[in-house]
């Protein structure tokens, strides 16, 4: 059992190069009559050493290569339009006998492939933008043939035929051909080829469907374990990423029969979700749970070379079509929602959509990259539930993720994000103070802890916990503040997890009230910026190699009333500011600091803000390559995005009227 897409994408490319070896006419026999099979499969990974017995398909080899060196992997825009479904019926004039695959078995084929390319769709976005509809209707098309007996130069002549005939858009529409296997051979599907994708004046897929009867669970038989399912998402995925099926991966072979045991993802439709909602991806099939379809899986971009690819490549659940777009997740706990906002480049915030259904018992949350997928999700800790959910969005911000990790401690008081062991994702860090432990954990591709490991021995008194790349080894520490002992300390990990950099540094003050992070003094590391209120003083403090403090310097004769401080790159200088907020003043500074981490006073008049405002969260709202500041009102139910110039003076500022007064938590993604 295998896909063909590869050998005849080899054979058009051989016929191209050498038509010596493979003429402009193909064979009613196929390409394997010229040209063996294995070759033909392997064509375009064969060495030298091995081609060195054919000069003529060395020297194919060698011109090709040179060719494809200067294209990217992913060359060529994914596939944008409808698949139409053909209802071939052939006509032979030695016998007059027509053969035709049933008309009910080709609607169940549409009714399947109207669920499929929603999944499909999704893991075709982490190669590039594509958009794949289904049409509802059967095309029927006649042709005679001499005999039972065709190729793949017929099958695209007939594409062209029907292309015209129902007078379609080659360049928004794919003909999907399903061959009744046995009853009409195509010489370049034969020998356990299930089907293949090419291109003639549109995109094309032939897949070889297997017996009658089908439903859209393709239900196993003893007999019959596959009908037509895993052959025709198969050729729809590697369709949809490369429609030209010239130089772009063939992004389900690494995970599909060519190169194993194929890797099936399980589907449900539960009723209200816009997108079907992966229930795992097995080798298993039949599996041991109910479902509504599978598809053949498709392997992530890194691992498009391997065959076979990972597991771990393989079986995760769909990142859906990803968005540069600056968008914030907001809890609300009693309506049991997490809503997704986004912003235009004024700042009108808009609802991209409502997520219903949520518990309303998380009591932490805490945003990351944290499966690898390069899209920021969350994790939500249910405390007296003892379990912890990722959870992750598409790009239309419907929940696309949410994996439950069960059998937690009730008992973790704090909860932080950051990028700890430096395997390009994020972890999270939970602190469980009566304990004295912390549990570092990963996640998995589908969300799933992968990483947990304990240290214990901490202190019971720390209150605060934040990350930042405060060493400067790329990665990222905790920070931890112990008010009442007067202490702070540098906690870092290694690429297991473990504790590897833990200085504690006494005498702190004990007076800390804010505690914030940035590269306030621009050496591309972090610092942290606290603030004594009863003092009216700001430290910025900074850290060497070994986590040991390395700068200090005192700011005085601040307000002693500040209630809020943020920190982001607000202003353009490649360094970060704070702003501060006095609720009861109705003002707010903007201030930045020099090398040395003393105060460069931005702007001190901006007054005149409302008195109402709860929390401030900075982030790149506006997509102008800075931070802003994101005001809510909880009471008022207002949001208000804040931006500045590059002298600190507010140059932005737009106020939304009328969002809700119930979030409780709310993150950037
Ligand atoms: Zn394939």
């Amino acid at each position: 059992m295998i896909c063909g897409t590869r050998a005849l994408k080899n054979a058009r490319r051989i016929q191209s190069a050498a038509p010596n070896v493979i003429p402009a006419k193909e064979p009613v026999e196929g390409f394997a009559s010229l040209v063996p099979l294995s070759t033909l499969q392997r064509f375009d990974l064969m060495s030298e050493a091995e081609l060195a017995a054919h000069p003529d398909l060395l020297a194919a080899h060698r011109s090709l290569c040179a060719a494809d060196l200067e294209k990217a992997r992913v060359s060529s825009p994914l596939f944008h339009g409808t698949l139409y479904f053909v209802r071939m019926i052939w006509f032979q004039e030695a016998n007059g006998a027509q053969i035709a695959v049933s008309v009910g078995d080709i609607n169940i084929a549409i009714q399947y492939s109207t669920l499929a390319v929603k999944s499909i769709s999704g893991y075709a976005a982490q190669y590039g933008p594509n958009h794949v509809d289904v049409s509802q209707t059967i095309i029927t098309a006649g042709f005679a043939v001499t005999s039972g007996v065709y190729n793949d130069d017929a099958v695209q002549g007939w594409v062209n035929q029907i292309l015209h005939d129902n007078k379609l858009n080659p360049s928004s529409s794919c003909i999907v051909m399903l061959n009744p296997e046995g009853q009409m051979v195509n010489t370049d599907a034969i020998n356990g080829v299930l089907g293949y994708h090419g291109k003639a004046n549109c995109p094309y897929i032939f897949v070889n469907g297997v017996s009658s009867n089908w439903d859209v669970a393709d239900t196993f038989t003893p007999q019959i374990p596959d009908h037509y399912a895993i052959r025709l998402s198969h050729e729809i995925a590697e369709m949809v990423v490369d429609p030209d099926a010239s130089s772009n991966p063939e992004v389900c072979d690494p995970c599909g029969p060519n190169c194993g045991r194929v890797w099936r993802a399980y589907f449900d439709t539960p009723s209200g979700s816009p997108v079907p909602v992966l229930i795992k991806a097995t080798q298993d099939h039949p599996p041991s749970f109910p479902y509504t379809f599978f598809i053949n899986a498709i392997v992530q971009p890194a691992h498009a070379g391997d065959c076979p690819a990972s597991e771990a490549a393989c079986a995760y659940a769909p990142p859906g079509e990803s968005t540069n777009e600056p968008r914030v997740v907001l809890y609300d706990r009693s309506a049991g929602e997490g809503d997704i906002y986004g912003f235009d480049s004024e700042g009108k915030i808009n609802l991209v959509t409502t997520n219903t259904g949520w518990r309303t018992s998380w009591d932490l949350m805490a945003a990351g990259r944290f499966i690898g997928n390069n899209q920021k999700q969350i994790v939500l800790y249910d405390r007296s539930a003892g379990q912890a959910d990722v959870v992750g969005f598409d790009g239309s911000g419907r929940t696309n993720l949410d994996n439950t990790n069960s059998g937690w401690r009730t008992s973790w008081n704090s909860m932080i994000g950051g990028d700890f062991i430096g395997n390009g994702r994020s972890q999270i860090l939970l602190y469980d103070r009566p304990a004295g432990q912390a549990d570092l954990v990963g996640f998995d591709n589908n969300g799933k802890t992968n990483l947990d490991v304990t240290a214990s021995g901490w202190r019971g008194s720390w209150d605060t916990l934040v990350a930042g790349n405060f060493i400067g080894n790329g990665r990222q520490q905790a920070l931890l503040y112990d008010r009442n002992g007067g202490a702070g300390a540098i906690i870092g990990f290694d690429n297991h997890g473990k504790v590897n950099l833990d200085p504690t540094t006494e005498g702190w003050r004990t007076s800390w009230d804010i505690i914030v992070v940035g590269d306030f003094v621009g050496n591309g590391k972090d610092q942290i910026l606290l603030y004594d209120r009863s003092a009216g003083q700001a430290d910025v403090v900074g850290f060497d190699a070994h986590g040991k403090v390395n700068l200090d310097t005192t700011n005085s004769g601040w307000r002693t009333s500040w209630n809020l401080i943020t920190a982001g790159k607000l202003v353009g200088n490649g360094r970060s500011q704070i702003v501060l907020y006095d609720r009861a003043a109705g003002h707010a500074d903007v201030v930045g600091f020099n090398s040395a981490g003393l105060e460069v006073n931005l702007d001190t008049a901006n007054d005149g803000w409302l008195t109402e405002w709860d929390v401030m969260l900075s982030g790149q709202f506006l997509r102008n390559g800075r931070d802003q500041i994101l005001l809510y009102d909880r009471a008022g139910g207002q949001i208000d995005i804040v931006g500045f110039d590059n002298s600190g003076k507010l140059n932005h500022d737009l106020v939304n009227f009328g969002v809700r007064t119930t979030w409780i938590d709310l993150a950037a993604l």
